[in-house]
Parts: C-alpha cells; structure tokens; sequence
C-alpha cells in the first residue's frame, strides 16, 4: 500500500462517494490500460487525448478511486459510493500528490540533471547505494513532468533513497522537478547541445540545468561538471562539490586508464575500477562515488558495485556480430556531445585494426542542426579507417570529414540496404562498428542484421 483514500481527502477535500474509510492504494496510474484493482487513476489531457474519456476502461478494470476535473461531467455510470476527488487541474494534482508523497515517506532523494549521461548516471548512483540502502530510481527515461511524479509514486513506503532522473526541453522545467521532489542532493552531469534548438545556447541550457537548485534541500549538496566552464559560477561555493579531470576542481579524477572492457582511474588519490568504458563514464561514476561517500558507503563496497552496474540498454553496449566483428550498439539516442563522446572511446580501443563509423541523424538541433552535425567531423581522426553515414543532416558529417582528414574514407547512404550491404566485407574480428544516431533513426533495426 502506497496511502488510503483518506490521505487523498486530505489533499483534495472537495469528493464524492465513499472517501473516509481509508480505503487502501497501491499504485497510482495515468493510463487506463495500465490499471487494475490496486489503482488510483489520475486522468489528464495530453496532446492527441484526453484521459478522463477513458474513465470507463478504468472504472471495468476495477480502480479504487479516481482525480477528476471539477469542470468536466462526472460519467452516470459510477456508483454513487465510488471514490472521486475533485481538482482544478489534474496534472498538478499529480505533481502535488507526489510532493506530499515524498514528504510522507521522507527518504534521501538524489536528483540528477544535464544535457548528456542522466540515465547513466542515475543508473550508476542506483547500483551503487542499492548495496546498502532500500533504494527506488527511475525506470529508464521516465523523467519528464508525468514521468517523475509516476517515479515518485511508485517507490515503495519503505524507500530510503530516492534516486531521480530530470529531463527539460524548456526553461522552466527543471525548476518544477526540483521542487516537487526536494532533492538532498543533486547532481548537473554536464551541459551540452541537447535541446538548443529551445534554450537558444550552450549558456541558456546551463542556465536551464541551474534550475535544479530550486528546489535543493537547506543542507543539500550539489555535484557539477567541474571542468565545464559554464558552470564556473558554482564553484567555490560551499554546497558545491565540483568533480573533473582539471586541477582546480574539488574532487580530482587522475590516473584514467582503459582496456577492452573495464576503465581504471583514481579520484581524490584512490583507486577505482569500473566495467564501463569512456573518460565521460569515470565521470558518471565519480558522482556515484562521492555520494556514496556523503551517505558512509566504505570504499570496497563502492568497488564492489562499480564492476557490476547494470545498465538500461542500448547505451554504449558492446556486442559480438557476424564473423566475430565487434559491434557497439550506442543508438539509443544520440547529441554532438554524447556522438564525440562515443567516438573518442572507439579511437583510444587499441585492440581493432578497423575502426567503422555508422552514424546517423542527431535530432532537435533546430536551426543549428548543420552546423552541429559539421562540428563532429573533428573528432574523426586518423584512428579511424570508415565513416558511413545515413540521413538528412548527417550527410554533414561524411562531406566535412571528407574535407578535413582525406586518409578517411567515408560515404553517404540513402537506405539502410545499402549500409548493410557494404558492411558485409568489413566483418571480421579485426573490426569493431559503432552504430551512432537518435533513436528516431531505428539503427537498431540495422544491428539486428548483423548481431
Ligand atoms: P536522455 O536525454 O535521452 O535522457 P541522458 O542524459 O539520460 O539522455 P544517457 O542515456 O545516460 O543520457 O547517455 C546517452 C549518451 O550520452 C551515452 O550513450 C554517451 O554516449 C553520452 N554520455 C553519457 N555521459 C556523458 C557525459 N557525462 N558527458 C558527455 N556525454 C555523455
Ligand atoms: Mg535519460
């Protein structure tokens, strides 16, 4: 049980039907489909629908109880003692029930925000305290201004850490996560080119991040990129941790090393050691790290669950295809920093005689999508032999690579056929492809072929 009706009456006094028993609630849902005999059901309006039209598949699969809009007619067919609670607006009564929510069941709540490495890092502050703490995260992306509270609204009553994943296109956004879920502490992994196409620069999208404060308990802590000059304004304060590669931070992260499967680096002089890949990954995990130490975790526990994070998929996973080629599926979704990102960590894999570049379109870039697109052909190399890219603006890519590094070779593709089909002489153990795109490009489907 998550609360009774008489915690919701609470909240939202003006009701109908039978409210004051107490009657037990176990999960709280937004999607008829989705409910059952355990549900609160919060009807809202979206874009193509609107919820409350669904209250009869809800009210047939058997919810408690359900929010409903003062203003819309209440359907006959309810029983005169069914449970409803009247509110102006149903999505911040969504929001609002999970900010009492959060504040009933009172566990350590991390918040995690920036452009690039949300889920990742989320994940990996997850695994990590989920050693010692009854620990709830957000499942995959969930993390807009639906997905949080529904993250909210599922952790069990006996959580002890809450970990959050924020996401924002708009200004504004961040600021409203914040402050329905009250972070102890929070973390802007860091600041990239994701969404300028709203917040108008790099400087606007720190600018967005920094919301993140809003709602940051008194004592909290927050952790930031310490290397990203956008940021500077954070440093030296004393709620700040800065955590980075440079110097001047105040936790350092020296000594980075990595093979074939796992990376080395000590931060602040100790070692650690993770099964991840990528000098943005010994970032990520260096949040995890200094978290863990605010919340007493010792230091071999903290080892101990970095050689074993588990990962939602897709991201940067790395898989044996045809003719034991290497393959790394990273198409989950894909930003200019997050693409360099990905190709830095195939160029320093020493272990491959061919390096292959399959890279597709980068989304949301707006105005600037060219031009970002263009940007990324600096990151391309001698390391790497091929570069194969398919879409719109990615074509960007293969004509600026062309042009800057000619011991390249590269190509363009109109259809994913005639990737697959050039593939086929490059597949041997000498070689490893990266597969790079927004997932609206569904270069899975072109993995598949080759897996
Ligand atoms: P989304 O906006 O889709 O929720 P996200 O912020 O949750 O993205 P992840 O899914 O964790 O990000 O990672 C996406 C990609 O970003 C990874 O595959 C990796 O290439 C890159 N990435 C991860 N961490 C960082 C980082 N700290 N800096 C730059 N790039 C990163
Ligand atoms: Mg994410």
């Amino acid at each position: 049980m998550l609360f009774t009706t008489s915690f919701l009456a609470q909240l939202f006094p003006e009701t109908k039907g039978v409210v004051a028993d107490g009657i037990p609630i176990k999960e709280v849902t937004t999607d008829s489909r989705k409910s059952s005999n355990k549900s609160l059901f919060i009807p809202i309006k979206g874009e193509s629908f609107d919820g409350h039209e669904f209250i009869k598949d809800a009210f047939n699969n058997g919810i408690v109880a359900t929010l409903w809009n003062k203003d819309k007619k209440l359907p006959s067919f309810l029983p005169t003692d069914f449970p409803v609670f009247f509110v102006e607006d149903t999505l911040q009564a969504l929001q609002q029930l999970a900010h009492e929510y959060r504040n009933k069941i009172d566990p350590i709540v991390i918040g995690v925000t920036g452009s690039n490495g949300k889920t990742t890092t989320k994940d990996l502050i997850g695994s990590v305290l989920q050693s010692t703490y009854r620990t709830h995260r957000t499942k995959g992306n969930f993390n807009n201004h639906i997905g949080l509270p529904l993250t909210i609204l599922s952790m069990p009553i006996d959580t002890e850490v809450l970990v959050l994943e924020m996401g924002m296109s708009h200004f504004g956004e961040i600021e409203l996560l914040s402050k329905i879920a009250k972070p102890d502490f929070a973390v802007i992994t860091n600041i990239g080119e994701s969404h300028i196409e709203f917040l108008g620069s790099r400087a606007g999208i720190a600018i967005a991040k920094a919301e993140i404060v809003a709602g940051l308990s008194n004592d909290g802590l927050l952790f930031i990129d310490g290397d990203e000059p956008l940021l500077d304004s954070f440093h030296k304060k004393n709620n700040v941790i800065t955590i980075g590669f440079l110097n001047d931070n105040s936790r350092v992260i020296r000594e980075y090393n990595m093979t074939a499967s796992y990376t080395t680096f000590q931060l602040n002089d100790s070692d650690f050691r993770l099964n991840m890949l990528g000098k943005h990954n010994v970032k990520n995990a260096s949040f995890a790290i200094e978290i863990a130490k605010q919340l007493d975790l010792p230091q071999e526990k903290i080892n101990k669950s970095l050689l074993n994070i588990e990962l939602t998929g897709m991201r940067f996973e790395i898989l044996k295809g045809k003719n034991d080629v290497t393959i790394i599926n990273d198409a989950y979704n894909a930003s200019p920093t997050s693409m360099k990102a990905s190709i830095e960590i195939v160029k320093q894999m020493s272990a491959y005689n061919r390096k292959v570049l399959v890279l597709g379109d980068m989304f949301e870039m707006g105005e600037h999508s060219k031009r970002l697109h263009r940007n990324v052909a600096q990151v391309i190399t001698d390391e790497i032999s091929h570069v194969l890219t398919f879409g719109e603006d990615s074509e960007e890519i293969s004509s600026e690579v062309a042009r800057l590094n000619p011991s390249v070779r590269v190509q363009h593709y109109h259809t994913k056929e005639d990737i697959i089909r050039n593939l086929q002489s490059y597949l041997n153990e000498e070689t490893i492809i990266l597969f790079k795109a927004s997932r609206g490009m569904k270069f899975e489907a072109l993995l598949e072929q080759l897996v």
